[in-house]
């Protein structure tokens, strides 16, 4: 094993929870399928892996638009988490458990986790008076708005006045600091670390932890005062433990610490700081990396309802087929920078790589070995072996370090080069006069598709497992084209 995650037998990995407010759209599928593709070939690679995705369910968010709907928080949760777990099965996600922040044994732990910072009396009272935005949840400065309006949702914040528990964040500012320097909690891709370090350069504030249940009905209650109801800080960022059973049953809890949280760049400064000060204070142990993504933009432009450029996950694994957004995801978008969706590159990604390059080659060495050897595969030689050892050995290295792109790069240029080694090689010419040479040629092609469909397998499972049904076993039979053409 090579990479930072070397020499640890169980790894776990989570993605945040998705927020129940709305239906999900493609920035949830980038973010599944880049943690789906690492749990899958961390699972390969033989380590015990645990992976957790799901949904946060509670807030004023929620609470608002049921009523504007007239209908209970739950229903709408109950409505919109199933969408959520609906597109993460479309996606073939491979999570180990789906957790849900308005289930029971959640709220069950999140209040534990109150409890010990309480015990270690990290909270204090405090009244609270300030402009308050409904869409952004949280309280906002006169300084930040625009005509007196939330810049983000072109509302009028509310005056409010009432009474927080605060999380004293600010006695951990130097110890997560630290944590951070020594590279004992990792903040991936580098400049993410920078980023985070410049942000906290003077310290963090403490936190507004709850608020009164007369204005936060839907959410978990602060032990031992029934009228304070918690924050989204203690009840969502806490999924990441609860979810092994923290606080309830316990079976799975040797999963944690986390080896890494996936998470994206908007979410960055509350896993970083405030998750790490509620674990440092609870007396927890802390995850190894928290991974920061990027953001994916449609045709070159932020997405917006009012652009008319949504694009809707579903939409696209209906037209193309879950490996097509997987691979198009997993290839297009480099996990740590932002990326694209366009129509255009997507269809030229399906045809020249997915179509012609890795479809065309399966099917074509298939068809030979059918038409030459009656299907049985002849033994190939070493010549082959080191250029894909070395491909193989790229692949490991962007898998493991989350270069995803990277590891498909080298899955594709191995494709490429069997391709070119078929050209090179001419199997038609040698089967009329050079036979042994044509049983070595397809055995090595032979083996470098079954190489191949090893590396997919984390990427695009559903096509590896065709190619390896194709041309996994002795006998090989010539299947249906991997990616037909789509009009
Ligand atoms: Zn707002």
């Amino acid at each position: 094993m090579i990479g930072f995650f070397a020499n640890m037998e169980k790894f776990y990995i989570s993605t945040a929870i998705a927020y129940v407010n709305a239906p999900p759209h493609i920035g949830h599928a980038l973010e599944f399928t880049q943690a789906d593709a690492i749990a899958r070939y961390f699972r390969k690679m033989g380590r015990d892996v645990f992976f957790l995705t799901g949904t946060d369910e509670h807030g004023m968010k929620i609470q608002q638009t049921a009523r504007e709907k007239g209908i209970a928080p739950i229903e709408l949760a109950d409505e919109n988490a199933g969408k959520i777990r609906a597109l993460c099965d479309k996606l073939q996600m491979s999570y180990d458990h789906f957790i849900r922040t308005s289930e029971e044994y959640h709220k069950k732990g999140v209040q534990k986790i109150w409890e010990k910072i309480d015990e270690a009396g990290k909270f204090y009272e405090k009244e609270y008076e300030g402009l308050y935005c409904i869409g952004c949840e949280a309280f906002v400065l006169e300084k930040d708005l625009v005509d007196g309006l939330c810049p983000n949702h072109q509302k009028p914040p509310e005056k409010l006045k009432e009474k927080n528990y605060f999380f004293k964040l600010s006695d951990y500012s130097d110890a997560i600091r630290e944590k951070i320097k020594s590279g004992e909690l990792k903040i991936l891709p580098e400049s993410k670390k920078k980023e985070f370090l410049s942000f906290m350069e003077d310290g963090l504030s403490d936190v507004s932890f709850s608020r009164p249940k007369k204005t936060l009905e839907w959410g978990v209650l602060v032990p031992g005062d029934p009228d304070q109801v918690m924050y989204v800080w203690c009840d969502a960022l806490s999924n990441y433990i609860t979810g092994v059973g923290y606080g309830g049953n316990e079976e799975n809890l040797k999963y944690w610490p986390a080896d890494v949280h996936l998470i994206g760049k908007d979410i960055m400064r509350f896993h970083c700081g405030i998750w790490i000060g509620m674990l440092m204070a609870a007396g927890l142990e802390l995850p190894k990396a928290i991974y920061i993504h990027g953001f994916i933009t449609s045709e070159g432009k932020k997405m917006s309802k009012s652009l008319g450029n949504v694009v809707d996950p579903m939409e696209v694994l209906e037209k193309w087929g879950v490996d097509a957004l997987r691979y198009y995801l997993l290839r297009e978008i480099p996990t740590a920078d932002d990326g694209d969706f366009s129509r255009e590159r997507f269809e030229i990604i399906y045809r020249e790589e997915l179509a012609n390059t890795i479809g065309n080659l399966v099917r074509r060495v298939a068809a030979m070995v059918q038409k030459y050897f009656d299907g049985k595969v002849p033994e190939g030689n070493s010549e082959v072996g080191g250029q894909c050892d070395e491909e193989c050995e790229k692949f490991r290295n962007g898998m493991e370090s989350f270069n995803i792109k990277v590891a498909i790069e080298a899955a594709l240029r191995l494709a490429q080069n069997a391709n070119a080694y078929v050209e090179q090689n001419k199997p038609w010419e040698l089967a009329k006069n050079h036979p042994e040479r044509l049983s070595v040629v397809m055995g090595n092609l032979v083996f470098i598709c079954r190489e191949l469909a090893e590396m997919l397998e984390p990427i695009i499972p559903e096509t590896s497992a065709k190619i390896k049904k194709s041309i996994g076993g002795d006998q090989v039979q010539v299947g249906e084209p991997l990616f037909p053409s789509i009009e």
